[in-house]
Parts: C-alpha cells; structure tokens; sequence
C-alpha cells in the first residue's frame, strides 16, 4: 500500500462526468484503507482548452504527466472540433509520447446483466483483449497531396515494426500464460495485406517458440468478428493491431452487455513512464448534461489502474462493487436497462464497497 499521485484529464463531453464519479468512488475507497493515499490533480485539458487557446492540452504536457503515478481519462471528441484534432493532440498525444504501446481491454459478462446474444445457452463472456497501441494502422505515416484537385491523394500507411510486434505480443503472452486457461488468439489479415502483416505473422512464429505452454491459435480478423458472436466461450486472450483490435473491442464492449461499461488501460509495460486509463466509450455528447451517463466503465477504468499501481486488494474489492451492483440490479444506468442517473450509480459503488 503507498501514495499515488492521480493525474485525471476528464477531456470532453460525459468524460467529465464519468470522471468525476471515477474520483469520488476512489476516494470513497482509499477512505477505508488507511494505508492507501490517491492525490489527485485535475487537468482541464480537451476541446473547450482548445476553442479558447488553439491547444488541446499546453506544450508541456507531457512532462507534467511524467511526474505522476499514473492518468486518469475520460474523453476526447467535441462536434466543434474537427476529430483528428481533439484525437491526435491529447490522447493519441499522450499514447505516443508517454509509449503506452499496450492497450489492455478485459471483457467480462458481468453477473446480472445479459448479452445481445441470444444463443438459447448460458453464456460466459472472459476475454482479454491486447491492442498494439503504437504503430499498424493509426501510426501516423502517411499524407495528402494536391489537395482538392481532381488527382488528390490520401494515404494512410500501415507500419508495422519487428520491434513493435514482438514486444506486443510478448506482452499478450505473458498475459495468456498468467490466466487459467493459457490461450491465445492471434489476429492477423496477411491473406489481403502481403507486407506488414505477413511480418507480424512471422514475429508471432518466433516469439511463440519462448511459450509452449501457452496454446495459440491463429485467425483473420473478418473470421474472429464472426467468432465472437457465434462462439463466445472459444475464446480468452486475443492479441491484434491497432485498428484492428479498435474494432474488434468495440464488438466486445457491445457483445458484455454495453459500450458504457467497458474499461481500458493504455500501458507503459516497462513503467518508464505513467499508463493511462480510461473507459472505452467517447464523448458522447448526445446524452451531455443529462445526470444519465453510464460511470462503470470509468469505475471499472479504476479498478484496472489500481491493479496496475499494484494495489491488487483494492482493485479487486472495487470490481467486487462493481459486480455487486450489476448483479443486485436495482441501481442500473439506463444504457443496462436500468433507471438510475450517473450519481446514483456512484452512490450504489460506494454503498457496496
Ligand atoms: P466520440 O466521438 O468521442 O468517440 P461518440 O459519441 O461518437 O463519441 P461514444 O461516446 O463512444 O461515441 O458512444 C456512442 C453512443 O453510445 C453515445 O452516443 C451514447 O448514446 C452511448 N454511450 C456511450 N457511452 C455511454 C455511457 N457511459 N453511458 C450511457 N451511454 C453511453
């Protein structure tokens, strides 16, 4: 048990409202550990910053960030702000800069609520999802030329490093191998892209050879979005690029009940520098101000950093909250069919704990 330094940068639209419910139950958790102080510092950083003075977040951001613990994030997206900026100046800023280059999404069909999926069999729903959050399809390389001419061309580049294959996928093995069932789905699409592709299928042929305890299988994304839906129990730790796991865990976060109650974690394996982490739905500005924002995920969001900070007991007693909450079902947002606004969730988290 220690003292943490908190950075939380709520961003955008119901992110500051999440993370604010995210800051209270921790409080409320670290209240009743005597030997656990969260100090939180509160970064408005986001589109209202940037309409104001033209940046995001300031020039030193990022070395202010360096010197906490670990951040705490809700949102990035504002309908006055073009996407590819409020994306690329903050989050996707601090993903790079600060080398977060494993995003870590657990999926879990939490006990109380159902799935879409409607099989007619009981379902259980245990995945682990890792993206490769540094490189593939969202790394950047790339450009526009003659711009709005007739001939113009846009070009995103997919990379894909040796480096930056093995250490994800390294990553995700360690993963695989520390859960009961060491198993890992490797997702690639080198049938279609003959490069990049083909060299993450080879990294992931070498470097499995360090794991032979831990049983891979090899699918297409197209085929592993179809296995999500038709044979959800097959599957436990999924390793995949950048896009293609963006995808692929927005499918999850649906298929576990709702977008709202899905956590991530940007992580910094080597903790050369703070993880981020944050709930894995956006801005959502259509519900903004509306007291209705789902917070589990950002609670949830919590629970993951704690475990991450290596405060195990507490990250495992909010999940428990958490849990309780959903199986209990009095006290649901509205987007788990429930009636209750964001405050009262909170409220509820804090109850259980
Ligand atoms: P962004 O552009 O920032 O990604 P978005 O509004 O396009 O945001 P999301 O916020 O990811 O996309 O979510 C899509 C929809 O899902 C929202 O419009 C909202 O109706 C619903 N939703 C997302 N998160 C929550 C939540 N925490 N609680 C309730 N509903 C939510």
């Amino acid at each position: 048990m220690g003292t943490y330094r908190i950075a939380a940068i709520p961003g955008d639209g119901i992110g500051k409202e999440v993370i604010a419910a995210g800051c209270q139950v921790l409080e409320h958790l670290a209240s009743g550990h005597s030997d656990l102080t969260l100090e939180f510092e509160v970064f408005p950083w986001g589109s209202d910053a940037y309409l104001e003075t033209g940046a995001m977040m300031p020039e030193d951001a990022l070395d202010t960030l360096r010197g906490f613990d670990a951040i705490y994030f809700g949102s990035a997206g504002d309908p006055r702000v073009p996407d590819h900026i409020s994306l690329w100046k903050l989050r996707l800023a601090i993903c790079q800069g600060l080398d977060q280059y494993a995003n870590i999404r657990p999926t879990r069909l939490l006990p109380g609520l159902s799935s879409p999926l409607k099989t007619g069999t009981p379902q259980t729903i245990d995945w682990f999802i890792v993206r490769e959050n540094s490189e593939g399809e969202y790394s950047g390389a790339g450009g526009r030329v003659h711009q709005a001419l007739p001939n113009e061309v846009g070009l995103d580049v997919s990379v894909i490093t040796r480096e930056g294959a093995e250490r994800i996928q390294r990553f995700a093995l360690d993963i695989a191998r520390a859960r009961p069932r060491k198993k890992l789905t490797f997702v690639t699409k080198s049938n279609a892209q003959r490069h990049a592709m083909v060299l993450w299928d080879d990294v992931f042929e070498e470097v499995t050879q360090d794991y032979p305890d831990v049983q891979t299988e090899r699918v297409l994304v197209d085929a592993m979005a179809a296995r999500f839906v038709t044979d959800p129990e097959s599957i436990d730790t999924v390793v995949a690029t950048n896009l293609h796991a963006d995808v692929l865990s927005d499918l999850a976060a649906a298929l576990s009940g709702s977008l709202g109650l899905a956590p991530t974690g940007n992580i910094n394996p080597e903790r050369e520098a703070p993880s981020m982490f944050e709930p894995i739905h956006g801005s959502a500005f259509d519900i903004m101000g509306h007291g209705s924002a789902n917070p589990l995920g950002a609670i949830w969001s919590a629970s993951l950093m704690l475990e991450h900070l290596g405060e195990k007991n507490a990250a495992t007693q909010l999940l428990g909250a958490i849990e309780r909450v959903t199986a209990d079902g009095s006290s649901l947002p509205r987007d788990l069919g429930g009636q209750a606004g964001t405050d009262e969730v909170t409220g509820t988290v804090c109850d259980a704990l």
